[in-house]
């Protein structure tokens, strides 16, 4: 898949507003088309209000101070180099960058992404350090995926792979000494997330939410940061294609089918196109839900006293052993036993819902 005008108009018009006329801003003729504002861009002009928002972000929520050290979690995808090119654009006076770059062990793809990332960085002048789950926890995502599909009860790939990724930002903030982690997650995924705890029933998780992640301040956990929590995706891609930013694209995760928030994408998506400003009105309605649910300060001492410290690998927890330790146990045990459950995992999921088909298509 390569970024283009062409590609750019597709994803930014909707059914009710296919005509792109002039920029609201000058007289030069507009090359997107935001139906939630309405908004009519040129190409600077749409630069100007994304990098503004961008910074806004950051303001609103207080999420970068003055001299902190920043780690950008840093795939290779369009979010995270794009949250790269952009603290490397407005803040590398006031800050230090440095990336970490996670090989989850999916062949023909996430080695080639970690190309991709090590190149930006190198373009970037930012440092960087490659942590693979191989060398972490002896696994890799292409050892996990049989072992899931063969018994439905373990879950989906993405579960175990987002919380082995945590594990791994969270650990490695702390030995390279830095104040926040910084991750390239955008409006879509925050309004799906919030959409999919409604689903599920996960009070626990929905309070966790925000431009900035966790609801406890514990010095085992290191803050995670969001500044493009109000950036839509689709505009991240038209941003990167008016600005020839280099990021990989040419395929999703091969297991990302599995993923039930390709549904949720899906749905949002059809729900933005047919009513824009939909995604917006989700996000706003879970932050005022947010602070109106926000525990009080005793509550928040009663969690923190409640932490533990995870006997196998010693990352914060509420438990003996933390959820990843117990995930790679079960695994490896699942591995071992080779025990074959007669139900197929892979019947539940929708294969045509794969990462790529709900993002660009
Ligand atoms: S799609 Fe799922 S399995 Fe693949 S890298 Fe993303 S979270 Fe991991
Ligand atoms: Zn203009
Ligand atoms: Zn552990």
């Amino acid at each position: 898949m390569g970024s283009n005008i062409n590609q750019i108009q597709k994803i930014t018009k909707n059914s009710k507003n296919k005509e792109i006329k002039t920029c609201d801003k000058c007289k030069k003729k507009a090359v997107i088309n935001l139906a939630y504002g309405p908004h009519k861009f040129c190409e600077y002009h749409f630069n100007k209000f994304f990098e503004n928002r961008f910074k806004k972000t950051i303001r609103k929520y207080k999420l970068i101070k003055s001299k902190e050290k920043i780690l950008i979690a840093l795939s290779g995808g369009k979010d995270s180099v794009t949250l790269l090119h952009l603290l490397n654009k407005f803040y590398k006076n006031s800050n230090t960058f440095s990336a970490l770059i996670i090989d989850e062990g999916v062949k023909g793809y996430r080695d080639n992404a970690v190309k991709v990332a090590i190149d930006e960085c190198k373009q970037n002048n930012v440092s960087y350090t490659v942590i693979s789950f191989k060398e972490e926890f002896n696994i890799t995502n292409d050892k996990i995926m049989p072992l899931i599909l063969k018994n439905e009860k373990l879950g989906g790939t993405c579960a175990f792979c987002g919380t082995l990724r945590r594990n791994i930002m969270n650990k490695y903030a702390k030995k390279l000494n830095v104040d926040k982690i910084a991750t390239g997650h955008n409006l879509d995924d925050e309004v799906q997330s919030f959409v999919m705890n409604v689903f599920n029933n996960d009070f626990k998780r929905l309070k966790r939410t925000g431009a900035e992640a966790g609801l406890i301040e514990h010095n085992g956990f290191v803050k995670r940061i969001k500044p493009l929590y109000l950036t839509p995706e689709k505009e991240i891609i038209a941003y990167c294609a008016f600005n020839n930013i280099n990021h990989y694209s040419q395929a999703c995760c091969p297991y990302s089918w599995t993923a039930k928030r390709n549904e949720y994408r899906e749905m949002l998506n059809n729900f933005e196109n047919r009513f824009p400003g939909t995604q917006f009105s989700i996000m706003r309605f879970n932050e005022k839900l947010k602070e109106e649910l926000s525990p009080s300060e005793e509550k928040k001492r009663e969690l923190k006293s409640k932490m533990k410290t995870c006997t196998i690998c010693g990352e914060p927890t509420d438990k003996l052993i933390c959820k990843t330790c117990e995930m790679i146990k079960t695994l490896k045990k699942e591995n071992k036993t080779k025990k074959e459950n007669k139900k197929n995992n892979s019947k539940k999921y929708n294969k045509k819902l794969t990462c790529y088909s709900t993002k660009y298509n």
